[in-house]
């Protein structure tokens, strides 16, 4: 069996949705389970309404509208039949969110997110599945809520593997004997029943994890490039199809911060052996990259970029050194304030990070650290990050930037940067 998973761009209109749907008639006659994503940007719009509603400032409703007008626009571009049951199907689905934001909020936020946010979901698996069955795909629409099991870390859920593998064993085969599936990705739910979600872009996660406990024989992750590239071509002009990666390769690349791929779906496929594409939607025939067990290293030199990095530089006020005692109470603030480090480095006496500027955490976890070291914060910064790199690509990338910190080993060199 193999599974599919569609992002966001690959849905992002009804032009896009048929597309979509023609691979998977492609492909209909094999065992096919197809995980998709919100609708374009509508995770965003999700996110940006939960703030508003859970600060009760900003106008949460007109975001509401935003995201059903751009719903109801895909599906009257889909169906000439607006009798069709699907209408009041997502009518029913805006409903449920109507429901909480007739409330003032009671809830924690990152609670309130996953109640809200997962909406995105299951609207445009709705969708998918009534165009797919429109036209003659046998399809069944499943709700990944209740397959994918999470402990209750809202905005950031935990995979109970043993509990997700038994139920997904239990029911799916059978269906899969004659039907397309489709269900969402991003999504899951508590042993109490409540929707988390597995982190931003956990789609492809989902995928895996799913792909995991069918022991698929490959996964497909479709995308608005023709496969992984050795750069993301919105930094550079000239990138390189890499048509072949190792698992190692491909968990690096994506801890670094290769967006092309959610850096938690590799280490369930590598377990199972499963052979992962990475192929276009736009060109179906391009054979795209496969990732799966190969002696063979990059081709060429890999670069990822992070921007808006801060860089954050930490020092004992008593002048005792960087030792374990400090470093389990800073990482434990880091944890505790969802701050992920990209690049740390420590001397004897100070030790520094480099994390995303995600805002009014950040202040929050300077206040607490202030509270036992010396900070200073610098803001603007970028991360540059070379797999197999050599001097004449440090070179080629840090031309008018100055080098604020340095890391190497035999494969990788990090280097954050200003520009001059
Ligand atoms: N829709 C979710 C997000 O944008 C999940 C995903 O796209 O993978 O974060
Ligand atoms: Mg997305």
């Amino acid at each position: 069996m193999q599974v599919f998973k569609f992002g966001g761009a690959s849905v992002k209109n009804a032009e896009n949705i048929k597309n979509v749907t023609s691979i998977i008639s492609k492909y209909k006659a094999s065992e096919l389970l197809v995980v998709v994503s919100a609708i374009d940007i509508t995770t965003n719009k999700l996110e940006a309404l939960t703030k508003n509603y859970y600060h009760q400032n900003g106008d949460f409703y007109g975001l509401l509208e935003e995201v059903k007008k751009d719903h109801f626009e895909v599906l009257n571009d889909l169906f000439e039949d607006q009798t069709h049951p699907i209408y009041d199907d997502i009518i029913n689905s805006f409903v449920e969110i109507e429901w909480i934001l007739e409330e003032e909020p009671q809830d924690p936020y990152d609670y309130l997110f996953d109640q809200i946010v997962s909406l995105g979901e299951i609207l445009s698996s709705k969708i998918l599945a009534a165009y797919c069955t429109h036209i003659g795909i046998a399809t069944k629409w499943v709700d990944a809520r209740d397959y994918i099991c999470t402990d209750n870390t809202y905005r950031e859920g935990i995979v109970d593997w043993q509990q997700t593998e038994d139920r997904i064993r239990k029911d799916l085969p059978e269906i899969l004997d004659n039907h397309v599936i489709i269900t969402q990705g991003f999504i899951g739910s508590t042993s109490e029943n409540f929707t988390t979600t597995l982190g931003r872009e956990g789609s492809d996660y989902s995928a895996a994890i799913f792909a995991s406990c069918l022991n698929a024989e490959d996964i497909t992750i479709w995308k608005d490039v023709p496969g992984v590239l050795n750069a993301d071509p919105k930094w550079f002009e000239r990138t390189e199809l890499i048509p072949e990666l190792s698992y190692t390769d491909a968990i690096e690349l994506t801890y670094y911060g290769a967006t092309v791929i959610h850096p938690k779906t590799i280490k369930p496929l590598q377990n199972k052996k499963i052979t992962l594409n990475v192929r276009s939607f736009i060109n179906p025939e391009g054979a795209g990259t496969k990732i799966r067990t190969t002696n063979q290293t990059l081709p060429v030199p890999s670069f990822i970029f992070k921007v808006n990095q801060v860089f954050i530089n930490i020092l004992p006020r008593d002048f005792s050194f960087i030792v374990e005692d400090n470093l389990s109470h800073i990482f434990n603030l880091f944890h505790q304030h969802r701050c992920k480090i990209n690049m740390m480095h420590h001397s004897a006496i100070s030790f520094s990070v480099s994390i995303d500027d995600t805002g009014e955490n950040i202040q929050k976890l300077l206040i607490e650290l202030e509270k036992r070291f010396k900070v200073t914060m610098e803001k603007g910064l970028e991360l540059i990050t070379i797999r197999y790199y050599n001097q004449e690509t440090i070179d080629r990338v840090v031309v008018n930037k100055e080098i604020i910190r340095e890391l190497k080993d035999s494969y990788t060199c990090q280097m954050l940067v200003k520009n001059i």
